[in-house]
């Protein structure tokens, strides 16, 4: 806390990843941090996600290449500690063409291209990595124990205007995703509706990407079923389960893995990803002192550009 009052140095408004993350950074680095959320961090789109470390739907590309791998470089890292939720995975991506842009690869070690005799039939390309994935139900508690022992606390509290935090801390950081539309009135953002399923599934060699079909075609093993998907439509807004997109994931899927047929759906969930055609993170200052620094739009890919993104949010506090 400031050394005149009880006010915190930092509020972080978002407890989704992003929101989490930036709270870690900012607490790291000696402020006195806390999180303020409309929803409880299980009700978040940040609860839904896969969440594979893969840029998809994030823009612009020389920054999320930036902030993807230095989050790789953070997850590789915590991979190695088995409390945190975060393990490294093969991942298989498939193409229908030659050459593939490979934009989000260049920092990314020991990707190795498919050899024909590998590439599954119908498919031109293909690539294989190990990526960090986050298992949700583990690594989201993990975060919220970790900042609780560092002293954030945590307020449920749904702001209206973003003075409301001003007028409480010299730092705000609006870390909001969709809320972020109303709150600043960025009629960029848009929603981009992402359904998944969890099945039980039996042991996958590797994750697997395809976004060569009618729809995006994905699976990711985690240690609570292989979690199956998906969809991204834009501007769909709803947040029920949609039975014909579930028909649809589970026929492209099998269609790959035809092992999968018949699988027992564990669950079906819908997130609406918070996409603008350039993540936000800029630093407003105003005239008294006060700083309000943006962190939003990150679209389809929040756990893959979370760490860049919070470390960014630190050099504008020292800039
Ligand atoms: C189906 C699906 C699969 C995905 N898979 C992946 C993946 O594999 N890898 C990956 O990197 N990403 C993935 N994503 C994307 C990722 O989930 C999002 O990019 C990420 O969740 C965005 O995080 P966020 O913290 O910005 O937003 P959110 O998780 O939506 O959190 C926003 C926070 O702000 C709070 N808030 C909003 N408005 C207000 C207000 N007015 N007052 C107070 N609090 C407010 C909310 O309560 C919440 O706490 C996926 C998304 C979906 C839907």
């Amino acid at each position: 806390m400031s050394a005149s009052s009880n006010q915190p140095d930092a509020i972080v408004i978002g407890a989704g990843v992003i929101g989490l993350v930036t709270a870690w950074r900012l607490q790291a680095q000696g402020l006195a941090v806390e999180v303020w959320t409309r929803d409880e961090p299980e009700q978040t789109t940040s609860a839904v996600a896969g969440a594979i470390w893969y840029p998809f739907l994030a823009e612009p590309r020389e920054r999320v290449a930036a902030w993807s791998a230095f989050t790789f470089q953070r997850l590789r890292e915590l991979a190695g500690d088995s409390d945190t939720g975060v393990h490294m995975q093969s991942v298989v991506e498939v193409f229908d063409h030659d050459e593939p842009d490979l934009w989000w690869a260049s920092d990314v070690p020991g990707l190795v291209r498919l050899s024909n005799e590998e590439l599954p039939v119908g498919y031109r390309a293909g690539v294989r990595v190990d990526v960090p994935v986050c298992e949700v139900p583990v690594h989201m508690p993990w975060l919220l124990r970790g900042l609780r022992q560092h002293g954030v606390r945590f307020v449920q509290r749904e702001v209206s205007s973003l003075e409301q935090p001003l007028a409480a801390a010299n730092i705000v950081v609006n870390c909001t995703g969709l809320g972020a539309r109303e709150l600043c009135r960025d009629n960029e953002l848009q929603a981009v509706r992402g359904q998944v399923l969890r099945i039980k599934g039996s042991h996958m060699p590797h994750a697997w990407i395809d976004d060569t079909r009618d729809g995006p075609c994905y699976v990711i093993p985690r240690a609570d079923g292989l979690v199956v998907g998906g969809t991204a439509q834009m501007g769909d807004e709803r947040l029920t389960v949609d039975d014909g997109d579930s028909e649809a994931i589970l026929e492209r899927v099998t269609r790959a893995f035809p092992q999968l047929r018949g699988a027992q759906v564990l669950a079906t969930r819908v997130g609406l990803r918070p996409y603008r055609s350039t993540v936000r993170l800029e630093c407003e200052q105003r005239s008294d002192g006060r700083r309000l620094i943006h962190n939003y739009g990150h679209g389809g890919s929040g756990y893959t550009l979370a760490w860049g993104c919070a470390e960014d949010v630190a050099l504008l506090l020292t800039s």
